[in-house]
């Protein structure tokens, strides 16, 4: 079995779920008292989010390779970033590193094709709906046609929910029913599937509360590395 680099901390609530994901699924496909072989190295998310908000990619970015070359250092065989927004510098953090990246986007993209779906909504972060890093990903690289929600009203309190209460533990009716009205208004303009882009939003909505299949980045991209680590 491969050794798995987890940098986490993005929310630390979104990181234990990737913990849990790779246990189970190596629990799984070996039985027993199988677990995961990872290396996390868990971040302070406040000092990233604040060089978000303002706009200090350079730091943030830095912070990314310290945090990759750690996990290459404790040993990991190839590494993950446990946030979608901070794939907005997952090349140049990779080309810090010697192991490989496994990128957020090309795993959730992988499995969009597998339902032959084209056109996708997208959900996330503002940094995540509005930059071209991870739309521009879907479009060039996988073929895909992606929708984000049209008012600049709505990305601000998808945005808002996930700083001010996913990632701190806290789940709302209210703001489940917002995340509804969102994602039926993605289906009605041709969204045939809707990505959870963001590894925060799987706490508030599953299934039942979207006309069109979701795709939730957290459990995808958690299964994808537990399923390489043991090349399956
Ligand atoms: N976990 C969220 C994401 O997947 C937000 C955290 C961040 O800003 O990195 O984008």
């Amino acid at each position: 079995m491969k050794t798995i680099g987890l940098i986490g901390g993005m929310s630390w609530e979104s990181s234990l779920e990737y913990y849990r994901i790779v246990n189970e699924v190596v629990k799984e496909k070996l039985g027993g008292l199988h677990s995961a072989k990872c290396i996390m190295y868990s971040v302070d998310f406040d000092e990233i989010a604040t060089h978000q908000r303002q706009g200090k990619w350079d730091e943030a970015t830095d912070l990314m390779i310290d945090a990759a070359q750690r996990v290459e250092k404790g040993g990991a065989d190839f590494f993950l970033i446990c946030t979608n927004t901070m794939h907005l510098m997952a090349d140049e953090v990779a080309n810090h590193v010697t192991i490989p990246l496994i990128h957020i986007v090309d795993v959730t993209a992988e499995a969009i094709e597998e339902q032959g779906i084209k056109t996708i909504g997208l959900l996330g972060t503002k940094f995540t709906m509005e930059e071209d890093f991870y739309k521009g990903r879907l479009i060039k690289n996988h073929g895909l046609e992606v929708l984000i929600p049209e008012e600049e009203e709505e990305r601000d309190i998808i945005h808002d929910i996930i700083f001010s209460e996913l990632c701190l533990g806290t789940i709302k009716q209210s703001s489940r029913d917002r995340f509804i009205a969102v994602m039926e208004k993605l289906a009605a303009r041709g969204a045939e599937g809707i990505i959870l882009g963001c590894t925060e939003i799987g706490f508030l909505t599953s299934d039942e509360d979207s006309p069109v299949p979701l795709f939730d980045t957290t459990k995808i991209h958690a299964e994808a590395a537990a399923l390489l680590a043991l090349n399956d």
